[in-house]
């Protein structure tokens, strides 16, 4: 059987791997826009902080690599897709037939279009190469802004207040990480931040980028200007669908997949952050753009297309940071609609001193949804398997999670959540 995988990050390696161990005798071709083995983008920003040498980055080391025997042609952009003939074509030219291809894109970082945003010293941070060409200009003392209150963004800013340059980070909403908190947790980790000396600019846009041949100040739209040696763009990410607009797919924001991760095509599957596949929570088909969701999606998918029928159980939204020293984890939904039968519960354990500790649960009537967990995060695993459980809890247990003591839970999980 001949395999054609497009993409060689979490979801490609993830799904190579799946089929070697169904079909040792494949032929599995990975096609890479990238010029690096598949490495951690999540932990790219680690390594920008010095937290982490540049060879943790990878994967898998070179002898696991070879055992998988993959043929991987680094550099290949792929262009086009043709069903019929069960073509997928390169950008070079070349082009590869396959039995079973999977579409593993992943998604591209989203640039500005304001004044300024072409000079040399403004990113994105999306690829190694983007780090690589950050850590060549930062140095002690000076000054980044990075436009975006995103979990890229603070992992970034976070990177270069180690490296000891001058932080700003600028927030078109009212609070930073939105996507993944609630406003109390979010304020709880803007005081952290800002104790560490980072300045965080909220309800502000930023309107251009000034220098002249480099970049020399951001000036948002109060008017006022932030200096700046460097910046960082973090406005989120788009799915990588261009090469496949043509061929037939179905494609809403991602590529729509079924619970086998299937596209629309015959033997084409996709996964990781360019598919739109079942959110669990949500009850519908989305993107869910994050590591664990993309690896999950890649081993099923590998092993669908080698023969076994494996159903996707769904993604779910989940994150986990530690920002010198506080750890913060949010699952599943955070900010519920505010009318009946949602409801959440927040519990400030610790607040003054030290690092905070908060927990915020979502309730949906009496069957959990969602958390917030700042501080003290042990108790996540859990919570996690009660929201996988998806089943109403009974008000003896409700209230040990509502007082931030779930180990009395555990009896009720060993018996109820394979
Ligand atoms: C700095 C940073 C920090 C992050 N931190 C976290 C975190 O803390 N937690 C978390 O859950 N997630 C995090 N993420 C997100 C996470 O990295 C992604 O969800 C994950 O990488 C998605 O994997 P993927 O395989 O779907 O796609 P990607 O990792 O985007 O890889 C896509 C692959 O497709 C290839 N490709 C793309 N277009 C083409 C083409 N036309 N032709 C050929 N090849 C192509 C690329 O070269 C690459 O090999 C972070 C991301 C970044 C950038």
């Amino acid at each position: 059987m001949n395999y054609v995988l497009v993409g060689n990050s979490a979801a490609g390696l993830f799904a190579a791997e799946s089929i070697r161990q169904q079909d040792s005798s494949a032929e599995i071709t990975v096609l890479t826009a990238d010029t690096y083995p598949s490495y951690s983008r999540c932990l790219t920003t680690y390594y920008m902080a010095g937290d982490i040498p540049e060879t943790q980055l990878f994967l898998r080391s070179a002898e696991a690599l070879q055992a998988l025997r993959l043929t991987v042609h680094y550099g290949c952009s792929v262009s086009g897709l043709d069903p019929t003939h069960r073509v997928v074509f390169a950008a070079s030219g070349e082009h590869y037939s396959y039995d079973k291809c999977l579409i593993a894109t992943g998604a591209s970082a989203v640039s500005l279009e304001i004044p300024g945003s072409t000079l040399p010293e403004v990113f994105t941070l999306r690829h190694l190469d983007d780090v690589q060409q950050i850590k060549a200009i930062v140095a002690p003392g000076r000054q980044a802004v990075i436009i975006g209150g995103g979990l890229v963004s603070l992992k970034s800013a976070y990177a270069l207040l180690k490296q000891g340059l001058k932080v700003h980070v600028v927030v078109s909403s009212g609070q930073i990480l939105s996507q993944m908190l609630n406003e109390e947790a979010a304020k709880l980790l803007q005081e952290h931040l800002v104790k560490h000396s980072l300045n965080i600019v909220l309800n502000q846009d930023v309107t251009a980028i000034e220098g002249i041949g480099h970049v020399q100040a951001v000036r948002l739209r109060s008017g006022m200007n932030l200096p700046a040696d460097l910046v960082i763009v973090g406005k989120g990410v788009r799915p990588n669908t261009q090469p496949f607009l043509t061929s037939g797919l179905t494609i809403r924001q991602g590529i729509l997949v079924n619970e086998h991760l299937e596209t629309n095509l015959p033997d084409v599957y996709a996964a990781g952050d360019v598919a739109e596949a079942w959110d669990r929570l949500h009850q519908t088909q989305r993107l869910n753009p994050i590591w664990p969701n993309a690896t999950t999606q890649g081993r099923i998918a590998g092993a669908n297309m080698s023969g076994l029928a494996l159903t996707y159980p769904g993604s779910m939204g989940m994150n986990a940071v530690d920002f010198f020293g506080l750890r913060i984890i949010s699952v599943g939904i955070v900010k519920p609609p505010t009318s009946p039968p949602w409801r959440t519960e927040n519990l400030y354990l610790q607040h003054g001193s030290g690092h905070p500790t908060y927990q915020r649960l979502v309730w949906q009537g009496e069957t959990l949804k969602g958390f917030v967990l700042v501080g003290n995060t042990e108790r996540a695993g859990t919570l996690t398997a009660l929201i996988q459980a998806n089943q109403p809890l009974s008000e003896p247990i409700r209230n040990t999670l509502r007082r931030g003591k779930p180990s009395s839970v555990l009896p009720y999980l060993r018996a109820n959540v394979s």
